[in-house]
């Protein structure tokens, strides 16, 4: 039998299958899965897993990434946080924690393993899928090549989905290096994601 997507997002929002892991990190935090979805959503943002600041307010990418990732979609707030048009479904849904250097943690692969076939199946219609970082390239698109290649190769994911490096401010430079990106990419994947949107 197939989950509905409440059925889901109740069932994942309880979650705490890492409890253990997460307990022995650095921040030694509880798990709180940020759950971003409802029916008729048509666009799809694959990403990596909440930060820091995402745990404490418990919406995705309620931070400066996600300042930058709404200006490369072209919405507003209001339509980026209307689940019931955008799906946001990252490869965990906790904040991983940080490890005794400060550093980010990878994303737990027992997350998607638990849950994404799951959500995926009942999703339904998704009219473009935006994959945001490396953990999302290998894992969507079994990226084999860095961020750099894979988002160069946009144009061959076309029409329904569209590769993204992370909007972190540790990528600014990346940006700088990649002019192409804003010039080229970016133009088109506002006009799909209007597209998506309609
Ligand atoms: S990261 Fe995923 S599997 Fe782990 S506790 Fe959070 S929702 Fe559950």
């Amino acid at each position: 039998m197939t989950d509905t997507l409440d059925d889901l997002s109740t069932r994942l929002s309880g979650c705490r299958l890492c409890a253990d892991r997460f307990a022995a990190t650095a921040t030694r935090h509880a798990p709180r899965p940020v759950v971003w979805f409802d029916r008729g959503a048509r666009l799809l943002i694959a990403g990596q897993a909440p930060g820091l600041k995402v745990h404490e307010r418990g919406r995705p990418f309620d931070d400066p990434s996600g300042t930058r990732l709404r200006d490369w979609l072209g919405l507003s707030e209001a339509q980026f946080w209307d689940r019931s048009r955008i799906a946001i479904v990252p490869m965990a849904f906790c904040f991983p924690g940080y490890d005794a250097n400060g550093a980010d943690l990878p994303p737990p692969p027992l997350c998607r393993a638990t849950w994404h076939d799951a959500l995926f199946e009942a999703l339904g219609e998704i009219r473009l899928r935006v994959y945001v970082g490396g953990y999302a390239h290998r894992y969507h698109l079994g990226a084999k090549t860095g961020v750099t290649e894979t988002v160069r190769g946009w144009r061959d994911h076309l029409p329904d989905a569209i590769p993204l490096p992370h909007p972190s401010w540790r990528n600014t430079a990346w940006l700088k290096r990649n002019p192409w990106f804003a010039d080229e990419l970016l133009p088109v994947l506002r006009a799909r994601v209007r597209e998506a949107m309609e």
